[in-house]
Order: C-alpha cells, then sequence, then structure tokens
C-alpha cells in the first residue's frame, strides 16, 4: 500500500458505510484504521497489535460490512472477545456502521444469557456473530451456530481471552471452523502464546503495529484522570475552574459532533466556547482561531484534524477528552500548549479500558505522568466564591449606583428584611446561572487509580484467573423473602464495576449471601466502569436494603445500593434479546 490515506472515501467502501461514517461523525480513518482496512477489503490475514482506544473495532468491522451478503441470513463473520461487555459493544459498532444496510443483523452471544433466547435468535440468522469463546463453543457442539458460510473470523483482544484463560477455547473454535476463512488477530501485546496461534492458524498474516518515534516534550507537565466517559463533562468543568496558571484551553475529542456538543454544554456552563473542526469553512477557522487569540473565547473544543498547525501563545492547557488513537497524536496534540518557550499542562482522561494506552504514551514520550486528583466539588465552589467577591468590589469601585441605591432603600423599606438579607436575595438572584453552591452531578466520583501494568501471562497466578466456564454457578443461600413474581423488576445502582474487577456473579453472590434475597429474585445485571445496575424486586424490605446501602462490600468496596430515579439517565450497554422481566419505567 503505497497510497497514504487521509480520507474514508479513499477506503473502497461501499456509499451506505461511508454515509454511517459522516454520521456518526468520524472525520479521518485512524491509523490501525488507515493501515487495517485495505488488505482485509484485499482478502489478507492481519495480525494487528492495538489497544482499546485505537479505533481498532471499525478497522476489522468496516470491511466486514463491506464485504457482507445481505441476503445470505448465515453467519458470514464471528468476532470472539473475552468478555460479555466488550461483545455487546463490538455489536453496537457494527449496528452503527451498518445503519444504512438494510436488514444487517449482529448478534452478540455470550455466557450468562438465556439458552432458549440465544437459540431461538440463532434459528432466525444474523450476518455477524459476536460472542465469548465458552457460549461459542457451546453453540458449536450443539450444532445451534451454522459457521458453513463463514468467511471471516476475528479473535479482539487476544491476549485479554489469554489472560482470562480462555485460550484454549479459541483453539478449539478456530479448529472447528472452515479452513477457508479470513482470519484476524488483534491484541494489544504479543505474547509468545498469542503469536502460537497466529503461526498456526494464519495464512502469512500481515503484521500491523502502529509505532511513533519517542519524542520530548519536557517543558510540558502532563496529566492523567481516570474517568468514565459519564463523568467527563464533569471532571473537565471542575479543572477548567480551579486550575492554577489557567489561560486559555484545548480540549481534544474525536468526531466533529462532539466538538460542536460539548462547546454547547460548556457554553451553558458559563464559559466562553468555540468549536473547530473539519466541516466549518477555512474563514469560519480563522475567525475561531482569531477570537481564541485575542481573549474573546477561552476554550476550544478541536478534533485533531482541525487542530492541526495551531499555534496560540496562550494556550496554556491542552485537555485530552478523548483518548488521542496513537502516541503521534498525543505528541501532536500536546504540543499545542508550551509554546514559545512557556510552560504547558496536558491532562489526559482515560477510561479504565483505555489504561494500557498510558504506559504506550509514557514510553513514546519517555515520561511519567502524574495521576491528578479531580478538585473537589467544594473547591469549585469557593472559586466561584471567590470571583464572586471580586466581581461585586470591582463594581462597587467602578460603577455609579446611585440609581440602585434608591432601589435597595425602598426594597429595605417596604419589607421586613434587613441589608444584609436583601444582599443575599441579590446575590442568589446574580448566580442562578452559574451557581456558587457547585452541585457534581457526580457525587462521589473514584479517586485516581494507579494504571495497570502490561498485563502478562506470568503476572496472574493462576488461581486469579476466571474459571474457564463462564456461567457462574449461581450461589445456593437461605432464601428469606417471598416476592411477587408478577411485579416487574426496578433498577438499582451499586457503585462497584469494571476498574473494581468485579464479575456478575460477585454480585448475585454478595446480595443473596447478605441479605437472603434469593438469586431468582436477581434480574439483569449491567457492569460500567466504575459502577453497575443491577434489578431487584421495587419492594425491598428496609432491612435488606439498609445492608445493601450501608453494609455490603464487593472486593472491598462499599457497594452503596440506591434505586435508579425513573428518569435517571444510564447509558448503553444496549439489551440484546428479551430482558428477563420487563422493567416497572420501561
Ligand atoms: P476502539 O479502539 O475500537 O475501542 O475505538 C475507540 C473509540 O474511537 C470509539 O468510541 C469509536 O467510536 C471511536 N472511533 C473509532 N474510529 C474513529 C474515527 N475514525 N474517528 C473518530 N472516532 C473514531
Amino acid at each position: 500500500m503505497t497510497q497514504t490515506i487521509e480520507q474514508f472515501s479513499q477506503l473502497q467502501l461501499r456509499d451506505e458505510i461511508l454515509a454511517a461514517l459522516r454520521e456518526v461523525g468520524y472525520e479521518t480513518p485512524s491509523p490501525i484504521q488507515a493501515a487495517c482496512i485495505p488488505p482485509l477489503l484485499a482478502g489478507y490475514d492481519v495480525l494487528g497489535e492495538a489497544q482499546t482506544g485505537t479505533g481498532k473495532t471499525a478497522a476489522f468491522a468496516l470491511p466486514i460490512l463491506h464485504k457482507v451478503d445481505l441476503a445470505q441470513r448465515s453467519p458470514q463473520a464471528l468476532v470472539l472477545t473475552p468478555t460479555r461487555e466488550l461483545s455487546l459493544q463490538v455489536a453496537e459498532a457494527f449496528q452503527r456502521y451498518a445503519c444504512h444496510l438494510p436488514g444487517f443483523h449482529v448478534l452478540p452471544v455470550y455466557g450468562g444469557q438465556s439458552m432458549s433466547v440465544q437459540l431461538r435468535q440463532l434459528k432466525r440468522g444474523a450476518h455477524v456473530i459476536v460472542g465469548t469463546p465458552g457460549r461459542i463453543m457451546d453453540h458449536i457442539e450443539r450444532e445451534s451456530l451454522d459457521l458453513s458460510a463463514l468467511r471471516t473470523l476475528v479473535l479482539d483482544e487476544a491476549d485479554e481471552m489469554l489472560r482470562m484463560g480462555f485460550i484454549d477455547d479459541v483453539q478449539w473454535i478456530l479448529e472447528h471452523t472452515p479452513d477457508l476463512r479470513q482470519t484476524v488477530l488483534f491484541s494489544a501485546t504479543m505474547p509468545d502464546a498469542i503469536r502460537r496461534v497466529a503461526l498456526q492458524h494464519q495464512q502469512e498474516p500481515l503484521e500491523i503495529r502502529i509505532e511513533a518515534p519517542t519524542t520530548t516534550v519536557s517543558t510540558i507537565r502532563q496529566r492523567f484522570c481516570q474517568i468514565n466517559n459519564a463523568h467527563k463533562l464533569d471532571a473537565l468543568t471542575r479543572i477548567l475552574e480551579t486550575e492554577e496558571n489557567f489561560d486559555a484551553a484545548i480540549v481534544f475529542v474525536r468526531t466533529k459532533t462532539a466538538t460542536v456538543e460539548l462547546a454547547g454544554k460548556l457554553e451553558a456552563r458559563g464559559h466562553s466556547v468555540g468549536a473547530l473542526n473539519g466541516d466549518m469553512t477555512q474563514q469560519l477557522r480563522e475567525r475561531v482561531i482569531e477570537q481564541l487569540k485575542n481573549g474573546d473565547i477561552d476554550v476550544v473544543v478541536a478534533t485533531d484534524v482541525a487542530a492541526r498547525g495551531l499555534d496560540v501563545a496562550r494556550i496554556s492547557h491542552v485537555i485530552n477528552y478523548d483518548i488521542p488513537y496513537d502516541t503521534e497524536a498525543y505528541v501532536h496534540r500536546i504540543g499545542r500548549t508550551g509554546r514559545a518557550g512557556r510552560e504547558g499542562e496536558a491532562i489526559l482522561f482515560i477510561t479504565a479500558r483505555e489504561q494500557r494506552m498510558l504506559r504506550v504514551i509514557e514510553r513514546a514520550t519517555g515520561q511519567k505522568m502524574e495521576a491528578l486528583s479531580l478538585p473537589s466539588p467544594q473547591a469549585v465552589a469557593d472559586r466561584r466564591v471567590a470571583q464572586f467577591c471580586q466581581h461585586v468590589q470591582e463594581t462597587l469601585a467602578s460603577e455609579d449606583l446611585d440609581f440602585f441605591l434608591e432601589v435597595v432603600t425602598t426594597l429595605e423599606q417596604n419589607t421586613d428584611a434587613d441589608l444584609y438579607e436583601v444582599a443575599a436575595a441579590l446575590a442568589f438572584l446574580a448566580q442562578r446561572e452559574r451557581p456558587l453552591r457547585y452541585e457534581s452531578q457526580v457525587p462521589d466520583m473514584p479517586p485516581p487509580r494507579a494504571p495497570r501494568g502490561f498485563l502478562r501471562e506470568d503476572r496472574f497466578p493462576r488461581e486469579d484467573r476466571p474459571p474457564r466456564r463462564e456461567r457462574p454457578p449461581r450461589p445456593r443461600t437461605e432464601e428469606l423473602y417471598d416476592f411477587d413474581e408478577n411485579v416487574p423488576f426496578v433498577r438499582y445502582r451499586i457503585e462497584v464495576g469494571h476498574i473494581h474487577r468485579i464479575r456478575p456473579k460477585d454480585i448475585v453472590g454478595a446480595i443473596a449471601n447478605e441479605t437472603g434475597i434469593g438469586s431468582r429474585y436477581i434480574g439483569q445485571i449491567n457492569l460500567y466502569e466504575d459502577y453497575s445496575t443491577v434489578e431487584l424486586p421495587p419492594e425491598l424490605p428496609p432491612e435488606a436494603l439498609q445492608i445493601l446501602a450501608t453494609q455490603t462490600r464487593i472486593r472491598q468496596q462499599p457497594i452503596q445500593l440506591r434505586r435508579l430515579g425513573d428518569d435517571e439517565f444510564v447509558p448503553p450497554p444496549r439489551r440484546f434479546g428479551k430482558p428477563r422481566r420487563r422493567r416497572e419505567h420501561e
């Protein structure tokens, strides 16, 4: 491939896919996409070394979708992932990119989901299956998964599958799928065991690895903040309002749509902000840059492409709101600060799943990143109060207030209030747009955690590995309560999630053991980064509720169970298949 790929339109993808990519707001292919898509379209096997966050899902999904025969409803591609959450995410990604492919169907298949539901869904047929190894093995054994038309097999996060003890299952699956298929293997690291799988099951694979030379950026202090996507806006607000030496910031996001959305949200929170993306005309872009230079705006939300070459000396902070695809993009981004010999600050938001990228960046820049402790809501409030007081003092010093003195005097005479109370009421009115008492939407933000090291096979003693078969045995405990089977479940939230390395069976075990609620009364469980949701009966006995809210811990973490409000938004994982029972607020 000698041609450099800068646009999705250069990749020979069908129009329906290009239209979907435009709609999701992707501007350019990420390096791993530019490198992998052409050989995958040409039918080569690919061995890709790529972390989460590089865009690897689209790198394999787009060629599969390009080649899919919609008329044939038996599985043409099988994607194996280590966890059920990843299966759901990958399936959602397929669905998103296929929104203009009529009749396209992707089916996630994972352990813990009802077998009979899965059997029915498989019977109905799907073009792509995404699943965890244990359950896929079950279906191959039962002959409920017809792989005769399979053309592509993807092993996603192969080193994770190895770490979790699934590699024998993966080998078994590879041995039970048609030989004449394309095999794609993505892994964040390449331990020998993964290389052996590649050697055995791939045909002259193209090895793809995006490398960047080490670059020094010594005048820039680099910090990271581990955070999940839902909390990023809150974290950004806190940082923008409390950072010392703040002058102006550039906030990097991944998509054009995100530049506009985030700029709007920051504006609503009282910041002077502009968006910069590849859809804007040159003239518009120049205007935003000019506004940033002369101080009309202090924050610009940009994509990588739009911020290329941006040189504004007053940018004191670069915030990587969404992680860059690779170290080269990272170095380029943070180079927007620390200009003209000044010092700069770079802050990287990183989700639990993206942690590996941190090490990769550290290696590429030769610098260690500091963990950033998010400023508390109180610190934000203190800052706002200080600014407010300063504003009042400046107004007292510079404005002619005679007319307003009369208004206040009349007010005092006509009410029972004294002047302090009148002043307090006016302060209240003045702060309504930007409340002095900062209320975080995320009351208990987790403290930053040190990143995990590289996950090497030998770092995990055998007994720490999860059991090979995925479906956790549901604990048998003494059941203390009977609930009405006809009353639908409702959702509760608990403050433990992926970063605490929990599994659904830990949640079932904790609830059942600590309260005596039978496991049959525990419904759908969804794990998120630092919290989870679990369905339970609506009328939990007060003593059980109290135990779960205040005393129960999983892996040393208090779970602090509470019922989710009817209008409380919880992002996907989207539910596929039928829920076990209909929820009250659906
Ligand atoms: P992945 O590494 O596949 O988990 O992707 C990480 C994130 O990057 C996902 O949120 C994708 O939606 C997003 N993404 C993937 N490719 C692109 C692209 N070319 N432009 C912008 N965002 C992308």
